[in-house]
């Protein structure tokens, strides 16, 4: 094209003005050229809009074929060459487009069932909750229903209700975090004040179970956390007798650790039951014979219970003559330890990605 133009200044400067409006058209040809040779179309509303764009009645191609009018008359065939290439390619590309898109033209109607997904990650239930949802399960069973309250809460549910006044030696037991905004306000040590809430609200008998995160004041180790979870039980009723507290607890290992378990009772010391005991289970890995998960004795402590103390129903206006109660509480993070075979309690709050996902599929 740079010889046409060439040729055509050193031949016939007079056609100068007409030498402007072809140079002009032919660097409006060469341009087009290129956007159509970059147009892509992946559907078939794309190849009709090349179409219309560059074929159509008021398209590209019949507007450079108009402009042959102000071409001289003894340059219009070697213009009209180059004119006429155009064509020639604007026509394959719209071709060749129409093929290319006919042969995937269902891709977006019909899309191919048989390419792989986009893959989704879906994360897994946390092995506490796991544990948590197998123990208040098994009491569901029972006819426990589930009760939830504040993890931040009043010296009094968490403490004096539970006959734990002030500076009873058993606090010491549970020390915890204190809001400083306000010395009442402490974070709960058990889920015990749940059970006063619910003996406040007045309405027997009460058969509840109360899963809950806990917390005490104790440095962080291997063994022991800041905050760890529980579930309590509690049965208030007329007529509840230790017996009632045994049955019920016995028949929750049997679910829980199979139908063989043993189980003992040792008697123990809490404020708000009276007689209050500590719960043994023959040890499920070792079978009784001693390991080193039960420290060589073949038992397993596996919650803490009792009978309500009088003064704690009398705390929640409950006359201690007419009705009695049992309560249990155990931790969740012991037992769910036991069975995923989990050595150091830090790893459930430390949000590590490859822990979490071992329990993908577990129940
Ligand atoms: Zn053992």
């Amino acid at each position: 094209m740079h010889d046409f133009r060439s040729g055509l200044q050193r031949r016939w400067p007079a056609l100068l003005p007409y030498l402007c409006r072809m140079e002009q058209l032919l660097q409006q040809i060469e341009s087009y050229r290129k956007e159509m040779e970059d147009y892509q179309a992946t559907d078939q509303a794309a190849v009709e809009n090349f179409r219309i764009k560059y074929l159509g009645t008021k398209g590209i191609v019949k507007t450079i074929m108009g402009e042959m009018r102000n071409v001289p008359a003894d340059k219009k065939k070697e213009l009209g060459l180059i004119v006429n290439d155009f064509k020639l390619f604007a026509e394959n590309k719209y071709e060749s487009l129409k093929a290319t898109s006919n042969e995937q033209p269902t891709s977006i109607n019909h899309p191919d069932l048989s390419l792989p997904g986009d893959l989704l990650t879906p994360g897994s239930r946390h092995p506490v909750t796991l544990m948590k949802n197998r123990i208040v399960s098994i009491f569901r069973r029972l006819g426990f229903a589930v009760a939830e309250g504040p993890e931040i809460e009043d010296d009094w549910h968490n403490f004096g209700a539970l006959n734990l006044p002030e500076h009873h030696p058993a606090r010491d037991m549970q020390d915890t975090f204190y809001v400083q905004q306000n010395p009442d306000w402490v974070l709960r040590t058990h889920t015990s004040n749940v059970q006063i809430r619910e003996m406040e609200k007045g309405k027997l008998p009460i058969r509840l179970v109360m899963p809950g995160r806990v917390y005490r004041n104790e440095t962080i180790s291997a063994r022991s956390h800041c905050f760890f979870h529980q579930v309590e039980g509690l049965y208030i009723d007329e007529n509840v007798s230790f017996a009632d507290l045994k049955q019920t607890l016995y028949f929750f290992v049997k679910e829980m650790y199979g139908k063989d378990v043993k189980v003992r009772f040792r008697p123990s010391y809490f404020p708000f039951t009276e007689p209050s005991a500590e719960m043994d289970v023959s040890c499920f890995i070792c079978g009784g014979v001693g390991c080193n998960i039960c420290k060589k004795t073949g038992w397993v402590e596996i919650l803490g219970c009792g009978m309500v103390h009088p003064n704690v129903l009398e705390n929640c206006n409950i006359d201690p003559n007419k009705y009695t109660g049992f309560a249990f509480g155990m931790g969740v993070e012991r037992p769910a330890m036991l069975k995923y075979g989990i050595n150091d309690i830090r790893l459930f709050s430390e949000n590590d990605v490859r822990f979490l996902k071992q329990f993908t599929g577990a129940i």
